[in-house]
């Protein structure tokens, strides 16, 4: 081994490491435990005594100067990568923050949200029903025949023989009334799942608001006069309703329920929400067929009588906001959505 080329060499190594994981590599070569230089070292004492001082002389003046060498390269190396961290690492505070976009509630949320507050206002008490109801609940107790067209697994999603996604939130009807005696006024708001080919006024899931009240002396007028208020809170301050008789399974009589349009004079003109028809068909409803009483107990159809009603949430925001099919508000294309933030 010849002091002079590991000294050489060794100084040459350092001065080029390029990082401080190289310089330890270079370190390990040049001063660990297998270095010819430290084996060179530990060998000094099998030397001749005369050979022994100068030559651990040599050696050691070697090592101090590769020590130094490495002590010096590794400082620089240091203070290098941590100026390169810090400009990598740099935060500008005096930079403009990104804007963080608040959320808000999606246009059919705000609208359910909306009615349910009328209706609290008017003394309903808001339920909560599961999505996935019995074929009992969803249609025997609600007066469905068995030859309904509705029960077809053409018209309803079926989870098996006994269990349906809820075609409507009427089985809430049967729950409220299983659950507690009259009087009741209950309002619940629910996803309901229909076999429909999507349209401008169908879509396969929505949204409905349901409502029931059950106590003594209920009649017509009092279902009216409760659709007026909701009608007059939505859709404007001098609205008027509209009952057209109908048919429904769990309602005796049954009626659709219309609202005197609000986007047009109402004298014949082109309006694209009432196609020119002065009425906007909004919801159905009902008396509560005495024959549902007959599925729960303790309801009197002797001293008892009810009404309920169902609406698409949907349908009133899209009325509302004119939009012209319902699709969009489940197509969440933000454009659209943002308008209503
Ligand atoms: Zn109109």
């Amino acid at each position: 081994m010849n002091p002079d080329s590991v000294q050489s060499e060794g100084l040459q190594a350092i001065a080029v490491a390029p990082d401080t994981a190289a310089l330890e590599q270079v370190r390990i070569a040049l001063l660990g435990r297998k270095a010819p230089l430290v084996l060179a070292l530990r060998e000094l004492g099998s030397l001749p005594p005369e050979d022994r001082g100068p030559r651990g002389k040599v050696l050691n003046q070697v090592r101090q100067s590769l020590e130094a060498a490495l002590d010096a390269r590794e400082s620089e190396l240091e203070a290098a990568e941590l100026d390169d961290r810090l400009r990598r690492d740099r935060i500008d505070v005096t930079l403009p923050g990104a804007r963080v976009e608040r959320g808000f509630a999606h246009l059919i949320e705000q609208t359910g949200r909306e009615i349910l507050e009328v209706l609290v206002g008017l003394g309903y008490r808001i339920s909560d029903g599961p999505e996935v109801d019995t074929v009992y609940r969803n249609f025997d107790a609600l007066n469905h025949a068995p030859t309904h067209p509705t029960r077809q697994a053409t018209d309803t999603y079926y989870i098996d023989e006994h269990t349906v996604l809820r075609t409507h939130t009427s089985p809430m009807q049967i729950r409220t009334m299983q659950s507690q005696p009259p009087p009741v006024y209950m309002a619940t708001m629910g996803r309901c799942y229909r076999r429909d080919t999507p349209d401008a006024t169908h879509t396969a899931m929505f949204t409905q608001i349901e409502g029931l009240a059950v106590d003594r002396g209920l009649s017509l007028a009092h279902l009216k006069g409760t659709l007026l208020a909701f009608a007059r809170e939505m859709f404007g301050a001098d609205r008027e309703v509209r009952l057209r008789p109908h048919f429904f399974p769990f309602t005796e009589p049954s009626v659709e329920v219309d609202v005197s349009c609000f986007n047009c004079a109402r004298d014949g003109s082109p309006c694209r929400v009432c196609k020119g028809e002065g009425w906007v068909e909004v919801l159905g409803a009902g008396m509560v067929d005495p024959a549902l009483f007959g599925y729960v107990e303790g309801y009197d159809p002797e001293l008892w009588t009810g009404y309920a009603w169902g609406m698409g949430v949907e349908r009133i925001a899209a009325l509302r906001h004119a939009v012209p099919d319902i699709r969009w508000l489940w197509e969440n294309d933000l454009r659209l959505m943002e308008q209503f933030g």
